[in-house]
């Protein structure tokens, strides 16, 4: 097949050099990328679904090519966005989870543009792409990337985890009217038509039975603006413009609600829609040939003369879009899902080729996608020539997977409600994939999707302060599988937060029992026991959390707490000190320290420590009601007087 196709493309390069030269355009066209989230591509007008306008998307795909048969590797957010910016299969760029860095290594599309004096620049529309905290190491190349405030003051979603739209078009736009000299290259995420469904009005009344739909509208609308401001300031027509989808949506399609969790056409078909720079446009092509969101990147490099990396999992499409590559409906399409394996799971791998799907999973799946495109009638047999051939594929897949990244240990309490807030597994050990099973001997997400659809409902609910309702869903859970562990684990926090603290303590031992290495399970228990006052109980509990996940800022300060009403203040301190190497400007790490040095005696370091500390916090009463303790017990009468005056005044304005 590489010979064929090294013979076609040399054909082709000459068959292109015997034609007229194309009329002259830039060298280094503006490049515009645009990424949809969560868009099936059969909810999109011009990929003929007749229930919705989306005028944009149809428009461009006048102005350019659609690909009838484009797919992403990845049904997950940030695995999926990696892999457009890299080029790179998820078990090649190895961001296979949330918050797990970019390896340096593997240069992403920014950088290449910004090395060929490309001014870069990214608009977000979620925080999951937030560099400094789910999405690191994806800001790399970018002049400036549009990430969220770190301390949000807002309890709405909006500006705290999401953005909406044509917020994020505006802010593209500002960048743009700013940065006016080329060649640019801007990248914009349209997060809207991921769940929570909850468009704008007016398309929350037209579509108010298929808010879905309402969704995509509205994200359409708002790349309305950002073509009409590109054409307003005539950039438009030279542009090259990328509009893509990072994943799908399941719908209720094999029983997912969402994605994620499968690798099934319903979250993995996306629309691709490219227009090229300049008179050379082939005015609305139509590619039939299936192709993958890894050949995005080198199609670019290509357009754009830009040398591509050694190694790159897709290839370019120049070849189709010149319009005589028959050998591309070869291009096999592969899949992979670790998101299941948040839930003690198995992780699913596919291979997608013109006429076969075959899933590798505990009850692997083949479907005959001529005659069954739903992919509802598993043909799977273990015989099966095709079987053998499909699953030697992913063999290589396989063999060239990264090990387990290993476990981030960094990830802040901010960032797991971040996660949650979006609907997603808050697990603090985020990226940890160490100590997981043969996945062959995990059970098999087939069996757990009602569990997972349920788990999605309660998140969704925990976030929205309805937590009735997030508890109906997860006891649902707990009848389908009483020892389901997230399910266990998600009500002990529920009835923390609640004060049922009787409850919240069952429910996360049983979570404990059926997963003993879940360090965010232990922190809920150490915290549920410190206020039943069973200090001996919270230590242990605490002190297991921080064995699995040494890096758990909260976790330190409540342990050194712990051991101050354990009077043992040597440990405390040990604590305090610990937390404060993770956030060095901690005040409750510092004044954790005075606490433990005063009651250990030690009023001299605790005095200097607070003197300074009371510069900066010279409005903070608790400063001064050590610094007056420290003072006593040195004898400075006067000064201890002082210090408790001045909390007193504190404490009284406050
Ligand atoms: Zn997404």
């Amino acid at each position: 097949m590489k010979v064929l196709r090294a013979l076609l493309i040399c054909s082709l390069t000459a068959a292109l050099s015997a034609a007229p030269s194309p009329p002259k355009k830039a060298a280094h066209p503006d490049i515009f990328l645009v990424t949809i989230d969560t868009l099936r591509a059969d909810h999109v007008h011009c990929y003929g679904y007749r229930n919705i306008q989306t005028p944009a998307l149809d428009g461009l795909a006048q102005d350019g090519i659609r690909f009838t048969q484009a797919f992403t590797p990845s049904p997950i957010t940030n695995t999926s966005h990696t892999t457009i910016l890299t080029g790179l299969l998820p078990s090649s760029h190895g961001v296979t989870d949330f918050a797990v860095p970019l390896a340096a290594t593997h240069p992403t599309w920014a950088e290449l543009l910004h090395a060929h004096a490309y001014h870069t620049a990214a608009f977000i529309g979620a925080v999951i792409l937030d560099s400094k905290t789910l999405a690191p190491g994806l800001d790399r190349g970018f002049d400036f990337y549009d990430n969220f405030p770190e301390h949000s003051h807002t309890k709405s979603r909006w500006g705290r985890v999401e953005r909406r739209g044509m917020d994020v078009v505006l802010r593209a736009e500002t960048w743009l009217s700013a940065h006016s000299q080329g060649p640019r290259f801007v990248w914009v995420h349209l997060y809207d038509p991921h769940d929570p469904y909850e468009p704008p009005a007016p398309y929350s009344q037209i579509y108010k039975d298929r808010l879905y739909d309402g969704e995509i509208a509205y994200a359409d609308s708002a790349l309305a603006n950002f073509i009409g401001f590109l054409k307003k300031h005539g950039w438009y027509d030279n542009s090259l413009m990328v509009v893509v989808g990072d994943h799908g949506e399941g719908l209720g399609e094999h029983r997912e609600d969402t994605h994620g969790i499968f690798l099934y056409d319903s979250t993995t078909h996306i629309p691709l829609i490219l227009k090229l720079p300049g008179e050379t446009a082939r005015k609305a092509k139509v590619v039939e040939a299936q192709v993958r969101t890894t050949d995005i990147l080198p199609t670019v490099l290509d357009l754009a003369r830009v040398t591509a990396p050694a190694k790159l999992d897709g290839e370019s499409l120049q070849p189709v879009l010149t319009g005589t590559d028959t050998d591309a409906s070869e291009r096999i399409a592969l899949g992979e899902t670790d998101y299941p394996l948040r839930f003690g799971w198995a992780p699913l791998r596919s291979v997608r080729t013109r006429g076969l799907k075959f899933i590798e999973a505990p009850r692997p799946e083949l479907y005959d996608l001529q005659a069954d495109a739903a992919e509802l009638n598993n043909q799977y047999e273990p015989w099966n020539a095709q079987v053998k051939n499909l699953r030697g594929m992913l063999a290589g897949l396989r063999a060239k997977a990264p090990p387990p990244a290993p476990s981030q240990g960094v990830v802040g309490q901010g960032t797991i409600d971040e996660l949650k807030a979006l609907g997603y597994l808050g697990k603090a050990d985020v990226g940890s994939a160490t100590n997981v099973p043969e996945p062959s001997l995990l059970p098999d997400p087939k069996d757990k999707i009602e569990e997972q659809n349920l788990l999605h409902l309660a998140m969704i609910a925990s976030e929205d302060d309805r937590a009735a309702d997030a508890r109906r869903s997860l006891q649902k859970v707990l009848q389908l599988d009483p020892k389901s562990p997230t399910a266990l684990r998600q009500l002990g926090e529920l009835e923390l937060r609640a004060g049922d603290y009787v409850n919240s303590a069952q429910h996360l031992k049983a979570a404990l029992e059926v997963r003993p290495d879940d360090a965010t399970a232990a922190f809920y228990e150490g915290q549920v026991l410190e206020k039943t006052h069973d200090l001996p109980g919270a230590r242990d509990a605490l002190e297991a959390s921080l064995k699995l996940m040494p890096g758990q800022f909260e976790a330190r300060l409540l342990l050194g707490q712990v051991y101050l009403g354990l009077k043992n203040p040597n440990a405390a301190q040990d604590q305090f000190e610990a937390a404060l190497l993770l956030q060095s400007s901690s005040i409750e790490g510092q004044l954790g320290v005075a606490k433990a040095q005063i009651a250990e005696g030690n009023f001299n370091q605790a005095a200097q420590q607070l003197e300074s500390l009371s510069k900066s916090q010279s409005r903070n009463a608790a400063v001064f009601e050590l610094l007056a303790q420290a003072y006593t017990g040195l004898g400075k009468k006067v000064e201890a007087e002082q210090a408790e005056a001045r909390a007193k005044l504190l404490r009284g304005k406050t």
